[in-house]
């Protein structure tokens, strides 16, 4: 079967939904290919853009201190790209990168809107959420669901850890134990902490449920009321002002069973940052997927880009394996949104690493070929260090329209754009920077795409 658009875009996580919205709202026909599941899907859905330096343990307090910074030490950082023009100062490239990320920031916060994944918080500030294990992250936007009100402000503030029988993912007496030890370290509220655990049997399950199975069952009727009867006694036994609960509120209603819960029990109520399987990141997902299609895109899922037809200096058609067949579309432009490992861009073996759709050069961190490199040369040994693992930074390096490029530095095709966890340059888990690069990279390539195709006359 043969298919046209003016826009492909290969991927559906974060950087690919983001890029094929921008594009369908400027007019293009975008059609969207996914072959499985994503990182998006699988992350804590709080949208980070930049926490940390590298191997510094002070987070930044906003992401626009933590841009100027992150610029300034890695000038090949995607986040870096985006200033990237013709005879402009460093104030003006700095400008421009601010300037960029917090439209992005905008733009995202504006179509999550009245999503079951709605977010909260401002460009100017990171928000310190907390995590299923009592610690504490930099993010700039949280889901409505995860936002813990005024906690830290009151002094006269409890918090509750309620944990789920049966549901080995959240330990709430380790948590709580965690966190009141930062708190005091901090001399801040809460002072008072506790935890507990309640029943809940999704379908009739009591032991090995898992956090999705337990969100599936609060979204059915009945069912946040039947947890208010146990929470509520919790809440009075300890004087909690504030409950925290693993991301488990619901799929399809976690924002009104929130609200219902906060009625029921007389206590504020939000949901920790998980691990995956993670309920936040599949609203964020389901949400961003939903956005998309309103926008006008199209969308296969299930479908996999393995090969491609080249003209001279254009990728004139991308091959895709479906459940049924095989497909050939025809674009006028592509963007490359495959993620690293998990969504399956970048994949490693004893030979080394390799860009899994057009096989591009990959490179490392300081842009050396990666090609070679056997993925366990590229790992520390501690699996949590401040530095991270050296192998997440390698990726797709790119020019300044986000365009990937070949060994002599130069566009591998002209109408080829690249966003998200695909690129080099950058290292998410130990920046906190993960959604916020897809987003912003994901944001500007589709920019790029469709300046590109007014320029070439391909599109009005
Ligand atoms: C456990 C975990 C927790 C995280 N937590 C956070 C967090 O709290 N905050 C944060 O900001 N970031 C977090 N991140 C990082 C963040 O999730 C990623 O950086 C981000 O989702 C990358 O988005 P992406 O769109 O580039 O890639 P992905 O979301 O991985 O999407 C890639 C897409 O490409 C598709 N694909 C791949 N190859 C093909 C092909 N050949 N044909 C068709 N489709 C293809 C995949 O199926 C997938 O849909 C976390 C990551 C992980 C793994």
């Amino acid at each position: 079967m043969n298919l046209k658009a003016d826009l492909l875009v290969i991927g559906g996580g974060m950087a690919g939904l983001v890029a094929g919205t921008v594009a369908s709202e400027s007019g293009l026909t975008t059609l969207l290919l996914r072959k499985g599941q994503s990182a998006t899907a699988n992350s804590s859905g709080a949208i980070d853009v930049i926490g940390y330096v590298p191997d510094v343990l002070e987070p930044f307090s906003s992401p626009e201190e933590g841009l100027l910074a992150i610029v300034a030490l890695y000038p090949l950082h995607p986040y870096a790209i985006v200033g990237y023009g013709d005879d402009v100062t460093s104030e003006e490239t700095s400008a421009a990168i601010i300037g960029r990320v917090r439209e992005a920031i905008m733009w995202l916060k504006e179509h999550l809107g009245g999503t079951i994944a709605s977010v909260t918080g401002e460009f100017d500030t990171n928000m310190h959420l907390i995590t299923i294990i009592g610690t504490t992250k930099p993010t700039c936007l949280a889901q409505m669901t995860m936002c813990p009100g005024d906690l830290e402000d009151r002094e006269d503030s409890v918090l509750l850890f309620a944990g789920i029988t049966g549901c080995s993912e959240f330990n709430p007496s380790a948590a709580a134990k965690t966190y009141i030890e930062d708190r005091m370290a901090l001399d801040g509220p809460p002072h008072k902490v506790g935890h507990c655990m309640f029943q809940v049997t999704p379908f009739g399950k009591s032991f090995n449920i898992s956090s999705i199975e337990i969100a599936r069952h609060l979204d059915r009727e009945g069912s946040i009321e039947a947890l208010a009867e146990q929470l509520k006694v919790q809440v009075k036994r300890i004087g909690a002002t504030h409950v925290a609960l693993p991301p488990v509120l619901g799929i399809r209603n976690a924002i009104a069973n929130k609200s219902k819960l906060e009625k029921l029990i007389g206590a504020t109520v939000f949901e920790l940052l998980g691990f995956p399987p993670s309920v936040p990141g599949l609203r964020l997902q389901q949400a961003l997927e939903g956005v998309f299609i309103k926008a006008g895109g199209k969308m296969l899922v299930g479908h996999e880009a393995i090969s491609h037809v080249r003209t001279k200096q254009r990728v004139a058609a991308v091959i895709a394996r479906g459940p049924l067949r095989e497909i050939r579309v025809d674009a006028k432009a592509i963007i490359l949104a495959t993620g690293k490992y998990i969504g399956g861009g970048i994949a490693g073996d004893e030979k080394g690493l390799r860009e899994t759709v057009f096989d591009i050069m990959t490179v490392t961190d300081d842009y050396h070929s990666s090609r070679d490199i056997v993925p366990s040369r590229s790992t520390n040994r501690l699996s949590i260090n401040p530095t991270g693992q050296p192998i997440q930074a390698c990726g797709v390096g790119i020019d300044s329209q986000f365009r990937p490029v070949r060994e002599d530095g130069l566009e591998w095709a002209e109408n080829l754009f690249a966003a998200g966890a695909v690129l080099a340059g950058y290292n998410y888990s130990v920046e906190k920077s993960g959604l916020g690069v897809a987003l912003t990279s994901g944001y500007s390539a589709a920019k790029n795409a469709i300046d590109f195709l007014r320029e070439v006359k391909q599109v009005e």
